[in-house]
């Protein structure tokens, strides 16, 4: 979403005003193809892009410390090098950079770590603008890789000064000197268009959009800067959760066909169950039984953490919908957990006359067929699928009910294709084991209602964590060996696959273990007794299945894996699930890891392993030793990685762009929640165009289109 957007049309007024948001940035004065080529590297071409791009933090010069007074923070002082010099780390050989500092209040310390050119840049004897955090460093205090300037340059002094993310053609100093032309043009910041309605600017007391954006770039004060901020990050709250009320309103708007309650079909369904349901579950279920009678589409979330039994709630759904003669489609993210799902619903379909019909990209021609036909005309009531639901050749001959298993995994796009299939308007049931703070359902899933299951069944051992430092690493093989010979099996996960290529999570560093260093480890050293087998997401799908069906019916004893085993994976047997390199994954997606093992009441272990040796991170991973609930952990990841990490744009697929609002600050979002809710009661969209523009550019990447 566009923060700084087109708006209306520029009010072309006098000679001077020649610049718009729509001029693009090369006729700007000081821009040459250069510097316009390096920009556009950058993804900005326009003045509004120039403007939509943040500074990422702001280095306060118009309240300079004395050394004297420094305290551990972030802090700007005026002081001169008294000397310089150059060491390095003694185990990696990282050079740092010191820096004695003195004003007349006294001398202090400033240190760089890996950056050798500072050597450079600064020169004994000159004084210079620092700015930086004052924090302790192996037991002193020190300014730690502080920027600086020359005070003869004196550009910064008495400012607040915006840094940008730059690229090694654009500094921070170039983009803010174009902010600065760009905003003292007359006329120009008067074209963005004001997103949030004006009586809430004026009850939230926040700054208008141009006027925040003018203080972003050239803060007049830390306090108008914290309003711009604010104003800002309501903006992108406002945004988020009006389209989520929007969207709830439309669809309460649709029709659907009503799936109709019969007491008989569930007590049949039941029956066929070999364990009773939990209350969290019969709760789920019932959410979702009122919905479905209803003729408007349910659109409803059901959240569980791994192994709370989500499969079994949206099966009972399904047989509810083939018992009013329509069609339901599972729609799964791999191969391997479509198969794992049609064999647990054929055990429980089947006895009641439903039998559920595979499709996945490994089916036979013939086989696919078959399926096609089957669906066309009804004959086939459940489906389960991967992509393949989404071929566009493949007919519906009643899709009332569509139930996308983990979530996050598909593409919003993908769900409108599914949506779009049936000739009424279809009831949607997502299913997620990433459980997200209960504070960000509004804003992650404003468009949906909510079922929790919070509750696992009865009789689950919780699995014990442990994280490992690399000393220990063979004890840790000490319990895997005792855990094999006790006829139980393994999984070891690896960040990637082969030592060239990344795999999924961050970090480009090429020191993360593999799948395929550590199976030729494995097998030639320690567990050369022991049947191994590896399991990526580069391998054909007939190869995948293949090692999946031999670690589930115990011919193999450790899997070595990518995190594709992440997602619903089901071996009862194993019991181990070691992770090499845990620091590179979040902490959300380690507790699924985990899910893996402690599926069938032998005592399960989870192994962690890191090799970096930072407090911070051990203390990271520690989270997961101390607590077995998902929730908590997604509000840790929240807290400590950021929400760009849990629901990054890239994993979430729901286009979220929050760039000033802090996911974690819960009392703003149920501030803008109140606001966007008594707006929308009060007022037509009609009535704020731009941000009816904003959830509509939205909505194109969410639900409907
Ligand atoms: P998830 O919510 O992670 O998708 P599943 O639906 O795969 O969980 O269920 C995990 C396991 O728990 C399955 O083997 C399932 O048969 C079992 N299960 C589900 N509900 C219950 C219950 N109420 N009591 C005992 N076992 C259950
Ligand atoms: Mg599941």
């Amino acid at each position: 979403m566009k923060s700084a957007d087109k708006g209306q049309e520029p009010s072309s007024t006098g000679a001077t005003a020649s610049i718009s948001l729509q001029t693009p940035l090369k006729s700007l004065r000081g821009v040459g193809p250069v510097v316009a080529g390096g920009l556009e590297r950058l993804g900005l071409s326009t003045v509004a892009d120039l403007l939509n791009h943040y500074p990422h933090r702001w280095e306060d010069y118009s309240r300079l410390s004395t050394i004297a007074g420094l305290r551990p923070g972030p802090v700007t002082l005026r002081a001169r090098v008294e000397r310089l010099r150059l060491s390095r780390t003694a185990r990696r050989r990282v050079p740092i950079v010191e820096a004695i500092l003195s004003d007349d209040s006294g001398t202090t310390k400033a240190v760089w770590f890996g950056q050798m050119f500072i050597m450079n840049s600064l020169r004994e004897g000159e004084e210079y603008y620092f700015a930086g955090e004052f924090a302790f460093r192996a037991a002193n205090l020190a300014l730690q890789n502080p920027t600086f300037e020359l005070v003869v340059d004196q550009k910064s002094a008495g400012r607040i000064v915006p840094i940008y993310p730059e690229n090694s053609l654009i500094t921070s100093k170039l983009l803010s000197k174009l902010c600065i032309q760009v905003i003292e043009t007359p006329d120009l910041l008067g074209q963005i268009a004001q997103v949030v309605p004006e009586e809430i600017i004026r009850l939230a007391q926040l700054l208008p959009k141009s006027s925040a954006i003018r203080e972003l770039h050239a803060p007049t004060s830390m306090r108008q800067l914290e309003l711009a901020q604010r104003s800002l990050g309501y903006e992108e709250l406002f945004i988020l959760i009006t389209a989520g009320l929007v969207i709830r309103a439309q669809l309460a708007a649709e029709e659907a066909m009503p799936i109709p309650f019969q007491q008989r079909v569930i007590d049949d369904f039941l029956t066929t169950l070999p364990y009773k349901l939990t209350d969290a579950q019969r709760l789920a279920a019932w959410q979702i039984f009122e919905d479905l009678k209803q003729g408007h589409p349910m659109h409803r979330l059901l959240q569980g953490d791994v192994g709370s039994g989500k499969t079994v709630v949206a099966l009972m759904a399904a047989s509810l919908a083939a018992a009013a003669g329509a069609q339901t489609a599972l729609l799964v993210p791999t191969e391997i957990l479509a198969r794992q799902h049609i064999a647990s619903a054929a055990r429980i379909l089947e006895p009641l006359g439903i039998k559920p019909q595979l499709l996945v990209a490994g089916l036979t021609s013939a086989e696919k067929a078959t399926a096609y036909q089957g669906i066309a005309d009804g004959s086939v009531q459940v489906v389960i699928g991967t992509h393949s639901l989404l071929n566009d050749s493949l007919e519906f001959h009643r899709l009332a009910l569509i139930i996308i298993d983990e979530q996050h995994r598909f593409g919003v796009a993908q769900r409108d294709t599914l949506l779009h299939k049936g000739t009424e308007f279809p009831h949607l049931l997502a299913m997620t084991a990433t459980p997200i703070p209960r504070s960000l359902t509004h804003i992650i899933y404003g468009d949906m209602d909510v079922s929790v299951i919070d509750e696992l069944p009865p009789g689950r051992v919780p699995t014990i964590t442990k994280l490992f430092l690399e000393i220990e690493r063979a004890n840790a093989y000490a319990q895997i060996e005792q855990q094999i010979e006790q006829g139980r099996q393994v999984f070891v996960i690896c960040p990637r696959i082969d030592s060239k290529e990344e795999v999924g999570e961050v970090g480009q560093d090429s020191g993360a273990k593999s799948v395929k260093s550590e199976y030729n480890r494995l097998q030639k050293t320690i567990f050369q007794h022991r049947r191994i087998a590896l399991l990526h997401g580069r391998m054909s799908s007939a190869d995948k299945e293949q090692v999946m069906a031999d670690f589930a019916a115990h011919r193999t004893d450790i899997l070595i894996a990518t995190s594709v085993v992440e997602v619903g994976v089901d071996v009862p047997n194993a019991t181990v699930m070691m992770i090499e390199d845990a620091d590179r994954f979040g902490l959300a997606a380690l507790h699924q890891l985990r899910g893996r093992v402690g599926r069938a009441g032998h005592q399960s272990y989870c192994f962690l392993f890191t090799r970096v040796d930072a407090p911070l991170i051990q203390n990271r991973l520690r989270a997961l030793e101390r607590t077995n609930d998902g929730f908590r952990l997604a509000q840790i990841d929240l807290e400590t990685r950021g929400a760009g990490e849990l629901f990054g744009t890239r994993q979430h697929g729901h286009g979220i762009d929050l760039r000033m609002a802090s996911l974690a600050d819960t009392r703003l979002i149920a501030a803008v929640q109140a606001a966007a809710k008594s707006w929308l009661a009060a007022h037509d969209l009609a009535e704020a165009p731009a941000l009816a523009g904003q959830i509509d550019s939205l909505q194109q990447v969410t639900v409907l289109d």
